[in-house]
């Protein structure tokens, strides 16, 4: 594995691993946790799944590959109704598209010499055993209607991963494919609390590159102030609380930091 690559080759997965490809040219990438075999589960946003079918032909039921049917394996697209928890096949998660392996526990220097958001992290992970129970328990139990990783891919494999969520006003977490494409721009950066952690006035130039590095530290699960550990257990009863307290109060101030 090199510096700014984290390709890896199927065979050296491990189950839990939280795994990565990128999808339409490198325009995003997309998460999943490996089970083991050439199973993964992976979340996907509602709109990007297939209407659920019209007649009760049970050629495509519930599920989700690609153009229908897995040729490989038959449980592949299982998903609850309603739930964009998705079982599919190493060959479906990938589409072709090269894999890649999300590291953890990263030290920050290594943090910031990676050029893309979203490959890796300073939070650790931990033991495959749990990354593997909350991964089935919300492959099985669905989330409905509950919108908590509405977002992102990512949000839910390094929740997996981590138990950790980010609870900031909108009540989802800020991964660092989302912060990598919100903090591109160099004025919003500039205008941004970011610039807060900058200790001492340096030359634009070099706080350019800086900031784009700050902005992901700081967005990272492993060092931000406001992640939740959650049991996965909870996770409903939590966002169900959640959910009411923001609607409760909709409140528009936060504090930074
Ligand atoms: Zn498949």
């Amino acid at each position: 594995m090199g510096l700014l690559t984290n390709k890896v080759e199927r065979e050296k997965l491990k189950p839990g691993d939280h795994i990565y490809t990128y999808r339409a040219v490198f325009a995003y990438s997309h998460h999943g946790i490996f089970l083991g075999g050439c199973k993964v589960i992976h979340f996907r946003p509602e709109q990007d799944l297939n209407p659920p079918p019209e007649s009760s032909s049970s050629s495509s039921g519930p599920y989700d590959s690609p153009e229908g049917l897995c040729p490989t394996s038959p449980d592949c697209g299982f998903r609850q109704p309603n739930s964009g928890v998705v079982l599919s096949c190493l060959d479906c998660f990938l589409k072709n598209g090269s894999l890649y392996l999300f590291e953890y526990g990263v030290s920050p220097s290594v943090f910031l010499t990676k050029v893309r958001g979203g490959t890796c992290t300073t939070a650790s992970s931990d033991p495959p055993e749990a990354v593997i129970h909350r991964t089935m328990y919300l492959l099985q139990n669905g989330f409905g209607n509950y919108d908590i990783f509405q977002n992102n891919c990512e949000d839910f494999a390094l929740y997996c991963k981590t138990g950790l969520l980010i609870m900031d006003k909108l009540g989802v977490g800020r991964s660092g494919q989302a912060s990598s494409v919100v903090g591109a721009p160099l004025a919003a950066l500039l205008s941004s609390p970011f610039k807060l952690l900058i200790p001492s006035p340096v030359g634009v130039a070099t706080v350019t590159a800086g900031m784009y590095c700050m902005s992901r530290y700081a967005t990272d699960i492993g060092v931000r102030s406001d992640v939740i550990k959650v049991a996965v257990e909870d996770l409903a009863l939590n966002l169900l609380d959640g959910k009411a307290l923001e609607q409760g109060e909709g409140s528009e101030t936060d504090t930074v930091g």
